[in-house]
Parts: C-alpha cells; sequence; structure tokens
C-alpha cells in the first residue's frame, strides 16, 4: 500500500470512528476517546481503525509531526479466539512509514510487539494473554498483584522476541535486580526497543525461562527466538510471564498493561476503560473550632475502584475482568484505564458491573473494532 493511501484510509477511519454513536442506556458516558483528562488532551481523536496486515502504529501530538517510520516488521498476523490459528508471514513486511495529517493530530493505539508464542509449527501452544491472572489481577487477592501478564504453556515451548530490540540483560536475576527482588524471574531477558518517532525507550521482559538462548548486548530481529519456556525464580508451574516497561528497562515499577501494546489478533480488538465508584459520604465540616454548628454535607466521591469485576458479554459468551488490584499498578497515559479486555472478536458486547446481590449497577454496550482500542468510562454509584 503505498503511503497516501494507507493515509487517506487512516484519515478516513478517524472520521468514521468520530461518528461513532453514544451508547442508548445507561449513565455511562461511552466513546471512543479517553477520558477528558488534561494530559490525555493530546489523545481525544478516535483510534483508526487500521488494515490488519499494517501495524496500527504512533501516537503524535498536535505539535509533534515528525514521521513516525515504524520498526521493520509488523506483528505477525494470528488469529482470533477462539477458533485456530495460523500465523502470518513476519518476514514479507516491509518498512511502513507514516505521517500524521497536520489537520487530524493523532493515531493512539501501540500495538507495536508481537506475540511472545507463535502457534505457527504447533497449534497447541497458547498464544493468548491469560485472562485468570491479567495485569494488574490478584486472583481475588490470593496473589501478588500482576504487572505482566501470563502465556501459559509446555516447559520448553520456544519465546520469540516481541519486535526488533537490543538485548538489556540476559541471565539470571540472581546477579541483577530486575524484580521487586532478586531471583523473583529466575532466568530472564530484557529487550529494549526503540520505535522511531516515540520518544521513550519501551522495553519488553520474558520471565521465568528454562534457558536463554541469547546474550546481553544481542541486536534481535521481531520473532527471533530468544529462550524457552520454563518456571525458573518464583513462579507457579511453567509459564512465559510478559512486560512492558517504558523509560527503565531494570525497574519493575514502570510496567504498562501488554494488552495494549500486543497487536490484536485479526478480526479481533480490544476493550480498554475506567471504572470509578461515586459514593456519597457524610463529612463533618465543623471540626476547626470557629464553625462550631455541626454542618453535615453529602459529599460525591469518586475512587477507581481495585479488584473489581467486569463483565463483558455477547449472545454466545460471557467474559470476566477486573479492574486493577493495586494503585501502584500504572495505567497508560494515553488511556488512563483500569481495566483492559483484550482479543474480543469485532462486534457489540454488553459491560456489566454488578452488585453482590446481583442488582446491575452499570450496564451498556460497546462495539469492539477490529485492531483497535474502544473505551468505556464506567461509573458506578452506589
Ligand atoms: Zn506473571
Amino acid at each position: 500500500m503505498t503511503y497516501f493511501k494507507f493515509a487517506l484510509i487512516m484519515a478516513l477511519s478517524i472520521l468514521i470512528a468520530g461518528c461513532s454513536p453514544e451508547p442508548a442506556r445507561s449513565t455511562a458516558t461511552l466513546s471512543q476517546q479517553p477520558t477528558n483528562t488534561p494530559t490525555m488532551a493530546a489523545t481525544s481523536i478516535p483510534t483508526a481503525v487500521l488494515a490488519a496486515s499494517a501495524t496500527p502504529i504512533v501516537r503524535s501530538s498536535a505539535t509533534a509531526l515528525q514521521l513516525a517510520v515504524f520498526s521493520p516488521t509488523p506483528p505477525a498476523t494470528q488469529t482470533p479466539l477462539p477458533s485456530p490459528t495460523t500465523q502470518g508471514d513476519v518476514s514479507a513486511a516491509a518498512s511502513l512509514t507514516l505521517a500524521p495529517s497536520p489537520t487530524v493530530p493523532a493515531v493512539i493505539d501501540t500495538y507495536w510487539l508481537s506475540r511472545p508464542i507463535s502457534r505457527s509449527d504447533d497449534p497447541d501452544r497458547i498464544d493468548y494473554i491469560d485472562r485468570t491472572y491479567p495485569y494488574g489481577g490478584t486472583q481475588f487477592s490470593t496473589r501478588e498483584v500482576h504487572l505482566g501478564v501470563e502465556f501459559v504453556n509446555k516447559r520448553f515451548t520456544p519465546i520469540l522476541a516481541a519486535a526488533e530490540g537490543i538485548v538489556l540483560f540476559a541471565g539470571s536475576d540472581d546477579e541483577i535486580q530486575v524484580g521487586p527482588v532478586r531471583n523473583y524471574y529466575g532466568n530472564v531477558i530484557v529487550v529494549q526497543h526503540q520505535f522511531l518517532g516515540v520518544d521513550e525507550a519501551v522495553f519488553t521482559v520474558y520471565g521465568h525461562l528454562q534457558d536463554v538462548l541469547v546474550e546481553t548486548g544481542q541486536t534481535l530481529s521481531r520473532g527471533e527466538r530468544i529462550g524457552r519456556v520454563g518456571d525458573t525464580g518464583i513462579a507457579v508451574g511453567p509459564h512465559l510471564h510478559f512486560e512492558v516497561r517504558v523509560e527503565d528497562g531494570l525497574d519493575y515499577r514502570r510496567t504498562r498493561n501488554p494488552a495494549l501494546w500486543i497487536a490484536p489478533f485479526p478480526q479481533t480488538g480490544t476493550l480498554a476503560g475506567r471504572l470509578v465508584v461515586e459514593r456519597t459520604t457524610a463529612e463533618n465540616e465543623a471540626e476547626t473550632g470557629e464553625n462550631q454548628s455541626s454542618e453535615i454535607e453529602q459529599t460525591e466521591v469518586a475512587d477507581p475502584e481495585v479488584g473489581r469485576t467486569i463483565l463483558v458479554r455477547n449472545e454466545d459468551f460471557t467474559w470476566e475482568t477486573y479492574t486493577y488490584g493495586s494503585d501502584r499498578v500504572n495505567s497508560s497515559a494515553l488511556w488512563n484505564e483500569n481495566f483492559v479486555m483484550p482479543d474480543l472478536p469485532v462486534g457489540e458486547y454488553e459491560v456489566i458491573v454488578s452488585n453482590e446481590n446481583g442488582r446491575n449497577l452499570f450496564r451498556s454496550t460497546v462495539e469492539i473494532r477490529n485492531g483497535g482500542t474502544t473505551f468505556i468510562n464506567v461509573d458506578v454509584t452506589q
């Protein structure tokens, strides 16, 4: 596709996405847009829907019209859940150059990574993110809050570089601290990526490896085999623990939700949102001595709530996800989300939040678009 065709499609997609209707029901604000916090100003444009064969790319701000030259290979084309998958040909992809339109300031999604597990030569491998212990999850407070995602696979399953980059560290983390303590990830690889047009460095972390097949300082291409699945470090059974970090690849406090970085399977998209709970509280403002009137006021307080279950359903399936289990879990600067549900087949869904008695506190519909992110504000009053 020529650049001009691509830019035209992108611009049209933005216009089309901008026409998305508001939901008919509920008090929720549903949009394809992030929330209106000041830091989000540059992102208040719908995400363009990009062709599945192209890596959706690169934010820009109104002041930054730099070319976003995208690193060589787009993520491998992979299959939607739950149908069988084949991995696309990553090697065929050429460099992709995008220039944001001067009048359309942003494309938001950061789906720059391929899956670190490929089913291309073994359909039994799991190349999707485990839904039971997502980023920010605690498995109902039974586990430490999760700063990555799991690809649950058999021991010795090959692990692939999620994008081209340079190995920042490869080896056992009893030599160097990569997590909260040493010997946490066991055999671990940290890869540094630089996406042109993006200021900050992005890192991917691969933990609990059986063995490491690369060395610190080595240059990697996307999809290159870097190690094999194991259970070294603190791990319950063999699996790949995968993280995305920004700015500092050795600082576990810099993680982001990998589900907003790994390109969705074809014909799927991502739901991201922010759930806040409005509580009515009584406040006594007469504590300062001067005012002894003991005036009681009702104040609305909106809190992002941790560990809340969110149901996402269509006529065939119901999925569950959970709001981030701690304020130590970082949201994306672009979305300010506190929950994400990846790889939903394209279509319409209900988003439901209930109380413990099963009464719906929130219910709205969302449209999941191919290859993009749909954002929803979930405002719950209790
Ligand atoms: Zn993990």
